[in-house]
């Protein structure tokens, strides 16, 4: 066992600080990078020590691997926690570190790179008893065979990028007619985006649920799961909103896919936190997706049920610490939800905002969890993921959640910069999706962007019916601000600079 007494947070933004948080209360020393534009970003303020890594751009700075690790060495730091986006499932960065005598807080490079590889993850799990998507398991390399599988399994299918990732490197194919031309494409585009041309097929589910495990694992072999996550509202293969525990899982179906996860785990001998993805169909048959070997964007709604800080226990793994509770030791309580608060036009497609955020103010009050990174009068830098805050209620029930979580929306106040409050607002007052009887269509299904300037009319004649029309200007949520939304072209070109 060694203890640690410094951690590196290679990240920037919430998780930097969510990170920081833990170890502070652990009483280890934290280390800051920063990249030009976040000088005066909240992460480099609260670290003990802060070092400039180089210019805005990732690629050179938050993801320059070998000059972390060179500052690592020159401050004597024995740790570094990678959070989730830039290096955090790179395996030649985690064992770059460790060569060099410094802990990576996350699991063996062997287990990121079998699980960064969609299929590899497969071939892993194939003798633990994992359910798998229909489909063709191996790189297509023969496409009169694949399409034969194609057939056999019923349009439509998903042809998916092995080393995709971030909802990137799908394509659905409807028509048998079109198979070949959308494998080309495919094939081309994983290679420019992942540097890898490996795809394959999948039978493309049309209405399920994401649900996903939490993971623990540490270096004796002992693996649990913490429950799950239901993840299904998505925008562009991609959650905005979360909530644990999911509201359809029996607790059959809870125990049998908790094993899969813990399966899945066992295939890649996994250590620290990890996340096991499946999909649900509605007959409640669940399929493995992929694993991510991080900690989760949405993890903070596991710590709200279990109440199991995630970060303290990633730390006390890489110490060489034995996991403190055995399956049968963990239960959770209450509900919690997640709203990611994202700079981004739910009524332009979604598309990222950029701007300074003239008014910002958090919401308060009892089960109330707010991780953001900025503070009123900072600028959402265009280079990085255009998140602003996640968002996170919990009560002793689902609904109790959901009215917190509506009330948390009401009091957080963001001018000067689009962004996914309304749309929060919208959602959560869904009658499917408060009733539970929700999958991943629901954006697409029941959202176009009307609904949010209906709700913005009622939300001002409401207003006004109560105060009178002074206050009107003032309150209305969110004005449309100038028009600083950038186009989809530059937007992709940045997705693929933080990567
Ligand atoms: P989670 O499953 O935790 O929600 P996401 O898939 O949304 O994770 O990705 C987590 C972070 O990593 C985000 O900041 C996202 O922008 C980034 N990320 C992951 N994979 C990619 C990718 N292939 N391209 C761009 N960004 C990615
Ligand atoms: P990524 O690495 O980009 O996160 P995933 O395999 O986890 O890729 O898929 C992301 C999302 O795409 C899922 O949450 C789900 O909404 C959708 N998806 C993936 N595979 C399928 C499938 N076979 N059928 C239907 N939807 C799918
Ligand atoms: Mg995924």
């Amino acid at each position: 066992m060694k203890k640690i007494s410094k951690i590196l947070i290679a990240n920037r933004g919430e998780i930097a600080l969510r990170v920081m948080r833990s170890a502070r209360e652990m009483g280890i020393k934290t280390v800051a990078i920063f990249s030009e534009a976040d000088r005066n970003a909240l992460h480099v303020r609260y670290a003990d020590e802060a070092v400039c890594i180089g210019p805005p751009p990732s690629a050179q700075s938050y993801l320059k691997g070998d000059e972390i690790i060179e500052v690592c060495k020159r401050l004597n730091v024995d740790a570094i926690h990678p959070g989730y986006g830039f290096l955090s499932e790179n395996a030649v960065f985690a064992r770059n570190a460790e060569k060099n005598g410094i802990k990576f807080i996350g699991p063996s490079p062997e287990a990121i790179e079998t699980m960064g590889s969609k299929l590899a993850a497969k071939a892993a799990v194939s003798k633990y008893n994992v359910p798998l998507v229909p489909g063709v398991d191996h790189s297509i390399t023969d496409v009169e065979e694949s399409k034969r599988i194609a057939e056999e399994i019923g349009y439509p299918v998903l042809i998916k990028a092995s080393a995709g990732g971030g909802g990137k490197g799908m394509r659905i194919v409807e028509d048998p007619a079109d198979f070949e031309a959308q494998m080309e494409r495919a094939v081309s585009e994983a290679r420019s985006a992942f540097g890898d041309g490996d795809v394959f097929v999948e039978k493309f589910i049309t209405s399920p649920r994401h649900i996903e495990f939490q993971i623990l694992g540490d270096e004796h072999g002992n693996v649990v799961h913490l429950f799950e996550r239901e993840c299904s509202i998505q925008r562009r293969h991609q959650k905005v909103i979360e909530e644990a525990p999911s509201s359809i899982l029996t607790p059959e179906v809870r125990k049998a896919m908790g094993e899969a996860a813990v399966g899945v785990a066992k295939a890649c001998n996994y250590y620290g936190a990890g996340t096991v993805e499946f999909i649900v169909d509605d007959k409640l048959d669940f399929f493995f997706l992929e694993m991510n070997t991080r900690l989760q964007v949405e993890h903070p709604v596991t710590e709200e049920i279990t109440g199991i800080d995630l970060v303290k226990e990633q730390i006390k793994i890489a110490e060489g610490r034995e996991l403190p509770f055995k399956q049968e030791d963990l239960e959770f309580k209450g509900h919690a939800f997640e709203l990611r608060v994202y700079a981004e036009d739910p009524k332009n497609n979604f598309l990222p905002d950029i701007g300074r955020l003239n008014q910002y103010v958090r919401p308060q009050g009892p089960g109330i969890r707010v991780d953001d990174g900025f503070e009123q009068g900072m600028d959402i830098p265009i280079y990085y993921d255009p998140m602003i805050a996640k968002l996170v209620t919990y009560a002793d029930n689902r609904e109790k959640a959901m009215e917190r979580m509506l009330r948390a929306i009401e009091e957080y106040k963001i001018s000067g910069i689009e962004n996914t409050l309304e749309f929060g607002t919208y959602v959560l007052n869904h009658e499917a999706f408060r009733s539970g009887n929700f999958n991943t269509k629901f954006v697409e299904k029941y959202f176009t962007p009307d609904v949010l300037k209906s709700q913005e009319i009622d939300a001002e004649e409401e207003i006004s019916a109560v105060l009178g029309a002074v206050l009107v200007n003032e309150s209305a949520p969110n004005k449309a601000s100038d028009n600083h939304s950038i186009s989809e072209s530059q937007w992709q070109k940045r997705k693929w600079m933080n990567n």
